[in-house]
Formats: C-alpha cells, structure tokens, sequence
C-alpha cells in the first residue's frame, strides 16, 4: 500500500474519485485495482509521478491495490538499466506496489491465444502492405481509409501466415496482423490497426523466443483484463484509444472487464516532458546523464536535493482534469523550498571567498562557538563552528562603495557574524589590478554570540567560514534547462537549450561539520539557497549542488494571477 497520505480532506474529490466512490457505492466494484504502467525506454519524470501519486494514491484512500507494470512491448527501445531506476524511483517517491510488479511480457502467450481467437472469428488478417502504403491506404482526418487488398484473406490463411509470422519464417516488416473493424471509421484508431508487427530484437525478459511483438494498443487492455485492474487511468492522448481498447474487451474472452480513464498530462514551463525529447538530450550528451541535476527526471530531482515529499506535495497540488495546461515551474520550486525550510539543517558555506583578518583576534588561537541547526526547531539541536582570526565571507557581501541601503561590509561599517562576534571593517587590501583580495577588520569581545551588551545594533549579519578550518568544495548552481517558458515544448527545442544552465563554482570554502552530510542530507547554506552533496563527491572532494535558491518567485506569480 502506499504512504501517501491525502490530508486535503476538504478538497473536493476529482472526477477520477468521484467515479471510483460511486463504483464502490453501487457494488460495480468491491476492490478497485489501478496500475502504473511505465514503458522501460527511459527514466521516470515529474509527469509520471503525477500518474504515479495518482494510480497508488487513490488505490490507497480507497483500500485497493496499485500494480506496477512494464509495458514492456517494444524491446527495440526497452533496456534494463531502465527497468531497475523505474523500480527505484517509485519506491523513493514513497509508493509500494508490494507484490504486485508485472510485465505485458509476461502475458505473451495468452495474448498471443487472443490473437488467434480474433484470427479465428474472422477479426483480424494478415495484412502485407508495407508501412508506407499502410499509411497511404489508411486516409486522414478528413479522409476515410480503403481497405487492404489482403483484408479479405480467410481465416485458415491467416492463420496460417500468423503461425509463420511467430515461428520467424518472413522477415522483419514484411507482414502485420491487423485487426479487421472499419477502414471508414471517424476515428483513426478504429482503421484496421495493427496488433503485431515482426520484430527481431532480444527482449530484456523473453530473450529471442519471440520474433513478433504485439502493439501498445493490443497489449494494454487486455494484460489490465488479465491483472484484474479495474480503473486504468491515462493520460488524455489515449482517449480516442478508448474505443479500441474497449473493442478488444468486447471481442475477446477476457477475464474481466477493465475501464480506461484519460486525465491531463502534466506539462511544466522551462522544462521538457517528453521521454523521446528527454532521451535526444541524453543521447546528445547536452546533459551528464538521466540524473544530471537539471533533469526534470525523477533521479535527477533527487540529485539536485529534491526531497520525496516536495514532489508528492506538488503533485497534489495539480488538478486532475480534463483540461491540458502548462504549471509554472516555480510553484515547484515553492513546494520544494517549503519543504525544505522546515526540515533543511542550516549550514554556513561561502560560495565567492574573500578573506578577512580580525586585526585584534589573537594570532595562532581559535575558538569553537555554538550554531543552532534550525533556527525554527529546537529539536534540531545545536554544533560547534569553529572561529579564528582568519575568515572567508563571502565576496557579495562587501562592498567598497556601499550604497546606503547595502546592510554588509563596506569601510568602516560594522557587520554582524552569524553566531559570533560584530567586526568592523578597517581597511581593504587589493592587488595590483585593484581587486580587492582582503579585507581587515577588528572585531568586539564583548559581542560573543551576536549581541552587543551596550545595546548597539547593526543591520546586517553575514555567514562566514574559518580558514584554518573550512573545506575546500565545489558547487553547482542550476538554472532551467529552458529559458523560456515553453523552451521545452518548441518544436527546435534543442536551440533552446540554456547554455547557462549551470555555474559551476570551485574554491567555495564551507563549514567542517560538512564533511558528514550525504546526498540526502538537506541542507540550507546560510543566506544563499538549498543545497545537498552530489552523490558522486566524496571526502577528498565535496561537491554540492544546488536544489533550489531562497527566494520564492512563486508568490509574485500568484499575485501576478
Ligand atoms: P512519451 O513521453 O513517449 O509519450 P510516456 O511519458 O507516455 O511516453 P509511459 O512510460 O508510457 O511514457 O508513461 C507511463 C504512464 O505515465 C502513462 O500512463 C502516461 O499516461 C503517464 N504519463 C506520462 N507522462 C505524463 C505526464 N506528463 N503527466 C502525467 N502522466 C504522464
Ligand atoms: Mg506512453
């Protein structure tokens, strides 16, 4: 069962709901059964866990089961490697198919038996028509098809060349088995299509015992008929699937009789959803890979720093609808910082280094001084930073000309440092080009832990790491793959790729308790955004990325709206 709980109580119902409610009500259905059913050619997105929550959420609330499936019909395009992330994705999103994982490959021969039977009643032929005159005879929108010459071929022929067809007697595309409706029909789906193709490919389960592969549309009703699903739920490009999927249920001995329900697909602004689009950008290696932290893959939200319950959170939010829209992407960023603001640790690190030397700390002596974690929740507990004469800020927060409002370091101008004492800026040091590469300051005893004891104030605090004791890292600041909003959806979306879409930065110096965090550590560095370890640094070279910066462009949007 799955972990997702719905606590939206008063959220009225979707109509998706509302359906299975009155299913349940009536006795049409005593347990409902959904399925998310992946094809293993690529990772999981953010679009599938918006089917995902919804297949094992409502299978959840309305104490039935959600199957994990493989649709894994087309070996041409199916790998492994994809098989076991889907695998993994889904459990890291938090849902539990329990026994339940399947394969379409592994009602092969029972759909193969219902091929014969349509063969048998006169249902389905033997078509030799090349792909092209197949299309060709097929018409368009506005045009009816005519039919095939071999339409008309009877059973036992058909039969017969179908028997050949699995035993791998003809080659690759030279004969499908079609299934024989209405070459007329309003709907295009309707037009004799096609069942089996021949296809010599090995197939991750099957191996090489199969020569013929049946199609998506032949494969999916009847392997929801064969697993006792009750609610098949897809996306909206399938509902003019929906009357073949129910003439094969209405043709076939099936064993029972499963409902195709279509929703809208989630589509995201500066964000490609497309797996034939996400696969291109791998296979042009305009990312590191499926989990390059830019990806809006599943794996690749979880290497930026994504937490679980920020996608399942988002998701939630999405209507369940009839209607295609484009979400902002930013409102995933809001859910993401919202999670990540009541559970992230809090953690100094500086990004741009400037050193700064306390001219009346003395030389050679450090100190340790307490940090809170989470300045929200004392449960959070506390660490010790080290301190000592010898600083790094970060560059952004000094200026030497400062404008009034600028509440940092400038000549003169007197900061506080988070957890430690306030200094003031004495003197700037540059190098022969006039950068300025060191700042001197002194700082007041008295102001251990932040306040001063005569009451006086200072406007701006700023984070900080000790030299001597800082770790040298890596960072890595995302920005969206698409600049523009619908950069992902254009037709040459490869020219829309950001070429900016991350700054990676070295010499960033941050806090020794670091060396401990993991990928799924969270972690708010101070002042600057959200960040998580990259799964592939370790202790001799920290790498972090950057899940999502601090200030949330959501709320303008909304008002915006
Ligand atoms: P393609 O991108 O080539 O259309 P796909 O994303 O449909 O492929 P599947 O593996 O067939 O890939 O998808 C599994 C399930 O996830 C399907 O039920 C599909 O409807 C659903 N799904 C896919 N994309 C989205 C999306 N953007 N929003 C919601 N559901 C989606
Ligand atoms: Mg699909």
């Amino acid at each position: 069962m799955s972990e997702i709980d719905n606590t939206e109580d008063e959220k009225p119902l979707d109509f998706i709901r509302e359906q299975i409610r009155t299913d349940l009500e009536v006795g049409k259905h005593h347990k409902i059964v959904t399925r998310f059913p992946p094809e293993p050619n690529g990772y999981l997105h953010i679009g599938h866990a918006k089917s995902i929550c919804l297949n094992f959420g409502v299978a959840n609330e309305f104490d039935g089961e959600c199957h994990l499936r493989f649709d894994d019909t087309n070996p041409a395009k199916e790998d492994q490697e994809f098989i076991d992330a889907i695998q993994r994705d889904v459990k890291w999103l938090g849902c539990n198919w329990g026994e339940n994982v399947y394969y379409a490959s592994d009602n092969f021969d029972q759909l193969y038996d219902y091929a014969e039977h349509l063969v048998e009643a006169g249902k389905a032929y033997v078509d030799d028509l090349s792909a092209e005159e197949m299309r060709e005879y097929r018409g368009t929108l506005t045009e009816p098809g005519k039919n095939s010459p071999y339409r008309d071929r009877n059973a036992a022929e058909n039969l017969d060349l179908l028997r050949r067809m699995k035993d791998g007697q003809f080659d690759d595309g030279t004969h499908v088995l079609r299934a024989k409706i209405d070459m007329a029909s309003g709907n295009i789906n309707l037009r004799d299509p096609v069942l089996y193709r021949i296809l010599r490919a090995t197939h991750p389960r099957t191996g090489d015992s199969w020569k013929i592969y049946p199609t998506y549309d032949f494969a999916h009703g009847q392997t929801d008929a064969i697993e006792g699903v009750t609610h098949s739920l897809c996306t909206l490009e399938f509902e003019d699937h929906r009357p073949l999927y129910d003439w094969f249920i209405e043709n076939l001995p099936v064993p029972a009789r499963p409902q195709q329900y279509e929703f809208s697909r989630l589509n995201l602004t500066n964000t490609v959803l497309s797996k034939r689009r996400l696969t291109q950008l791998v296979q042009e290696q305009r990312v590191s890979g499926w989990d390059d932290p830019r990806m809006p893959t599943v794996s690749g939200l979880r290497r930026r720093g994504v937490p679980p319950e920020a996608i399942r959170d988002f998701v939630s939010r999405l209507a369940i609808s009839k209607t295609e829209g484009l979400v902002e992407a930013a409102m995933l960023d809001h859910c993401i910082r919202d999670y990540l603001n009541e559970h992230a640790v809090r953690r100094m690190g500086v990004l741009r280094p400037l050193k700064l030397v306390i001219e009346n700390y003395p030389e050679g002596e450090s100190e340790v001084l307490v940090a809170v974690n989470h300045p929200g929740d004392e449960t959070a507990g506390t660490r010790m930073v080290p301190f000592s004469r010898e600083l790094y800020v970060e560059r952004d927060d000094f200026m030497e000309d400062p404008p009034k409002k600028f509440f940092r370091l400038g000549p003169g101008r007197e900061v506080r440092l988070r957890f430690a004492y306030f200094v003031t800026c004495t003197d700037v040091i540059k190098d022969a080009s006039g950068d300025v590469i060191e700042l001197r300051c002194t700082y007041d005893p008295e102001t251990k832990g932040g306040n001063a004891p005569d009451g006086r104030k200072v406007r701006g605090t700023i984070h900080w790491v000790s030299a001597a004791h800082a770790i040298p890292a890596e960072i890595n600041l995302y920005e969206p793959l698409f600049e523009e909003p619908e950069g992902g959806n254009s037709q040459d979306f490869l020219e829309n790729v950001n070429p900016n879409s991350v700054e990676h930065l070295s010499g960033c110096m941050v806090e020794p308790s670091l060396v401990e965090s993991t990928p799924d550590t969270a972690i708010q560095f101070e002042r600057t955004g959200y960040f998580c370890r990259d799964k592939d640094s370790d202790e001799n070279q920290l790498v972090f990325n950057r899940t999502v910066g601090l200030r949330d462009s959501w709320a303008k949007v909304k008002n915006r709206t």
